[in-house]
């Protein structure tokens, strides 16, 4: 009886890992269509200046608006892209997108893209991110790229050489996630970065939580020490924003300030005031 059972509970596994590996080859499958059939859209998340309360750039974060699941968040996907090799199609659209996106927007805001691993190890990524720059003709200093601390691991040299190329070209580098990797610290000193975006983890509740508290304060530090500005993600709250202002956190952002949205709703921020509104504040 004992037997038979074990049997049955294998059955059962088997059964379901063999519908997992199915619904993720169809993932693959339908990934790499999704370009060509127009299903990736990007949301932009406002970046605020602390002390001034401006929106002064904006991350673009990939959405799939798959036909038969709904929109399929990046966490799921950018993995499966990152396996198969799809994720430099799909790296290329997005940096290309954003790139023309932001030269149609009358204030030169910063806009700032992530980048995976598998691009950062791609011989052909740094021409691209100068073909990219000629074509939308943005000034290259508005560009800032996020890089993980994951990302570098694999091929430190390689990825090293890659960022000297690009930052050879006035892009800026932001290290994303800053605390949930590897070697934090020793990284910052060996990669050429421009900013420090730490993760979300340690701004939850930052205004109520010692430990949590400390750990921001020494990051804050860490980028004054090093003369890097740093970025606090994840602000959902007034009093977390409170803290960042009295700590002297240079930028912030979150739900707080603004969830990733279409760029259409933040036109107030991209364009000029228009005439009217500046007639009425004349
Ligand atoms: P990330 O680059 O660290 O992006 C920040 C994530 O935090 C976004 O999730 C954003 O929606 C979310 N977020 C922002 N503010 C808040 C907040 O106040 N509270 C909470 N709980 N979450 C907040 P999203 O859009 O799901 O993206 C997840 C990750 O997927 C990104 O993390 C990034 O690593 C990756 N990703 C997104 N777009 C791209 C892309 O175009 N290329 C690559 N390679 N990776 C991307
Ligand atoms: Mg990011
Ligand atoms: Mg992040
Ligand atoms: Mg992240």
């Amino acid at each position: 009886c004992a037997k038979s059972e074990g049997r049955g509970t294998y059955r059962y596994f088997e059964a379901a890992l063999a519908v997992q590996i199915r619904d993720r080859r169809t993932l693959e499958h339908d990934l790499r269509q999704a370009i060509g059939r127009g299903e990736f859209v990007l949301l932009y998340q406002p970046q605020m200046e602390v002390d001034t309360g401006l929106v002064v750039g904006f991350e673009a974060l990939l959405r799939w608006n798959h036909p038969g699941r709904g929109s399929v968040p990046p966490d799921r996907f950018i993995p499966i892209a990152e396996e198969t090799g799809a994720i430099l199609a799909i790296g290329e659209w997005v940096l290309r997108e954003t790139c023309r996106e932001a030269a149609r927007w009358e204030r030169p805001l910063r806009v700032a893209v992530n980048v995976s691993a598998v691009q950062l190890h791609s011989p052909a990524f740094a021409q691209l991110v100068q073909d990219v720059l000629a074509e939308s003709g943005i000034d290259p200093v508005r560009l800032e790229l996020e890089i993980t601390e994951t990302a570098l691991i694999r091929d430190p040299a390689r990825a090293l050489a890659t960022l000297g190329k690009v930052k050879a070209l006035g892009v800026r580098i932001a290290m994303d996630d800053f605390g949930t990797g590897y070697a934090s610290l020793s990284n910052l000193r060996a990669f050429p970065f421009d900013k420090i975006k730490i993760d979300r983890s340690f701004i939850h509740a930052v205004d109520i939580n010692r430990e949590t508290a400390a750990i921001m304060r020494a990051v804050l530090g860490l980028g004054r020490g090093l003369g890097l500005p740093v970025l606090a993600e994840g602000v959902e709250t007034g009093a977390e924003l409170a803290f960042l202002g009295a700590e002297a956190c240079q930028e912030a952002q979150g739900f707080l300030l603004g969830r990733p949205a279409p760029i259409e709703e933040f036109r107030e921020h991209t364009r000029l005031p228009a005439d009217g509104a500046r007639a009425r504040a004349a």
